[in-house]
């Protein structure tokens, strides 16, 4: 085996045997072309080479090896795209230890326990006496049989050794224990049941394995939690569950959007109606792990909390995790309903119609803010502001930001220019770093400067490079531009990218037949005059700034530079 799994899958795939259970590969003298699969053209301009065992699409500018041909076209991280390609080329990703053996056998004894404890409470429901009033219950809640069976709903009898008697039929009491269904008594080495009296909510992965459960207490006793959860467990971890995923992630990935709500209840009952789009954080406040399980799915939430809940410090935080992973966010408006369930009961259509009709977070917010506060008093001002002003610092487009701001001055009926200060003072909140959101197609400037280090590469010149600052490129491509720029050698870690950018630059010339160092001249003009825009672009907007907070200085300053850049742009 060779050092690295990575070498070894490469040395055993061919290029063209993988991507061709994706695209039509014609053979193309010593190439490969297809039409390319990321973006829509009609005459192919995807190329692939057997000999270097990389593509290229000089449409889009995409291109890579096989292993980032997978990450784009399945839509999967790294580490997802060298399991598959293990898998296809047999290579074992890592020898597993005893140890790791041990816990892998474990994993699957604790599946099949929970499994087994699953099956044991529908059959509880089902068939028994003691589930009849459970099961009259859940019909009360307006769930049908087919639900009631699609969810695996069912019933833990009022008995602290039920399911321990059940279960220790078949597998030992420490395996029960560990996965979360038995407890070890206090007093003596004896067990009993964790759920008792309760209609139970398998918790069901994104792979359909049942990790744990919901319990629901079915009569109310004094000093006992209405809802018990498994603990967390090798096979259960909380805080990247989510209730429902298994079920909708087909119309979620499909529609592009999700629905979030609080409950179980309630993610049944929004499936029921056919909006299986519905999931619930089950047992937490929402987290950034179950986000970034969403993030793989969709773009776009739907918040559809409990109105108590709505505009609560809980939702507020929920909001800001969820900005912050670059999701679109909407508030639906339960129009007095307690939650989705309820709205539901009241008739399907007031519930599509707050789903439809949900509105943009900030004017949620808003609405929220004014109703809440005297905005007659400098307090109630002061409090508005506060509550607001970061809200409006997250909108990117500069349109909208501008409009909110006038918003919020007229509504609190102060000058623009303070809510402008406070907001320019206000910092960037950190970034969860979520690849997919922009990685489907590059830009023409992205393209661009590819084309500049590789024209470069294959001319074995630098002196187009000069014009242009290490900050014009993207960060990726920094280091390679320093060292262009520096006539240094190239460190080896950068070979592939080299390589893979030469290639595509000599690929490019050869198709269009064009000379590569007039082409050079060119694309360097080119990329130039698209760093000189982007540069005036963000002066423009410092000066527009420095003109809301009235600093005349600065204006003068910046507009000075501003000119400077215009005239260079006339030589262009
Ligand atoms: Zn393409």
């Amino acid at each position: 085996m060779l050092d690295s799994p990575i070498e070894e899958i490469k040395s055993r795939l061919s290029i063209t045997e993988v991507l061709q259970d994706y695209v039509q590969l014609k053979k193309a003298g010593t190439n490969f072309k297809a039409v390319c699969p990321f973006h829509s053209e009609k005459s192919p301009s995807f190329i692939v080479s057997p000999a270097k065992q990389i593509w290229h699409c000089f449409g889009c500018g995409l291109g890579g090896d096989i292993f980032e041909f997978i990450k784009l076209i399945e839509n999967v991280e790294f580490s997802e795209a060298l399991k598959i390609l293990a898998d296809r080329a047999g290579v074992e990703l890592r020898k597993p230890t005893a140890e790791q053996i041990q816990v892998g056998e474990k994993r699957d004894v604790l599946y099949e326990i929970n499994d087994q404890a699953a099956e044991y409470f529908v059959k509880v429901l089902w068939e028994s006496n003691a589930g009849s009033e459970a099961l009259a219950y859940l019909k009360k809640r307006g769930l049908t049989d087919q639900t009631i069976k699609h969810w695996q709903l069912g019933f833990a009898p009022d008995d602290f050794h039920y399911l321990e008697d059940f279960l220790t039929k078949s597998f030992d009491k420490k395996d029960i224990e560990l996965a979360g269904l038995i407890i070890k008594s206090d007093k003596d080495s004896s067990y009993f049941d964790r759920f008792h009296d309760r209609v139970m909510f398998p918790i069901i992965n994104l792979h359909g394995q049942v990790v744990g459960f919901t319990g629901r207490l079915l009569h109310d006793k004094p000093n006992t939690g209405k809802y018990v959860n498994s603990p967390e467990t090798p096979i259960y971890n909380k805080s990247q569950v989510i209730y429902g995923l298994y079920q909708g992630k087909n119309l979620i990935r499909k529609e592009n959007r999700a629905i979030l709500v609080e409950g179980n209840m309630d993610v049944i009952a929004c499936h029921q109606v056919g909006f299986t789009q519905t999931v619930a954080t089950s047992g937490t406040a929402l987290t950034q792990q179950q986000l970034i399980v969403l993030k793989r799915l969709c773009e776009n939430l739907i918040f559809a909390f409990d109105s108590d809940a709505a505009g609560s410090n809980a939702t507020k935080r929920a909001l800001e995790l969820a900005l912050n992973a670059g999701f679109n966010v909407k508030i639906a408006n339960l129009a007095g309903a307690k939650d989705p369930d309820e709205l539901i009961k009241r008739g399907i259509g007031l519930w599509e119609k707050a789903v439809e009709g949900a509105v943009s977070f900030i004017d949620f917010f808003f609405d929220q803010t004014f109703s809440k506060h005297n905005v007659q008093t400098v307090e109630g001002k002061r409090e508005a502001t506060k509550e607001l002003a970061p809200l409006i610092f997250r909108m990117t487009d500069p349109v909208t930001k501008a409009h909110y701001i006038r918003k919020l001055a007229n509504n609190i009926n102060v000058a623009e220019t303070a809510i402008w200060d406070i907001i320019s003072k206000l910092s960037v909140p950190k970034q969860i770093r979520t690849k997919q959101q922009d990685r489907t197609h590059k830009t023409r400037r992205e393209v661009l400067e590819d084309q500049v280090l590789g024209l470069s590469l294959l001319n074995k010149a630098n002196q187009h490079l000069t014009q242009f600052s290490s900050a014009d490129f993207s960060q990726d491509k920094r280091e390679l531009f320093e060292s262009l720029i520096k006539q240094e050698p190239i460190p080896a870690k950068l070979t592939e990218l080299v390589e893979l950018l030469s290639f595509a630059a000599e690929m490019d010339m050869k198709e269009q037949q064009l000379d590569a160092k007039a082409e050079l001249a060119r694309v360097s003009s080119e990329f130039k005059k698209m760093v000189l825009k982007q540069r005036m672009v963000d002066l423009a907007n410092k000066i527009s700034n420095a003109e809301h907070l009235k600093d005349k200085n600065l204006v003068a300053e910046l507009s000075k530079e501003y000119v400077l850049l215009s005239s260079q742009m006339k030589n262009f």
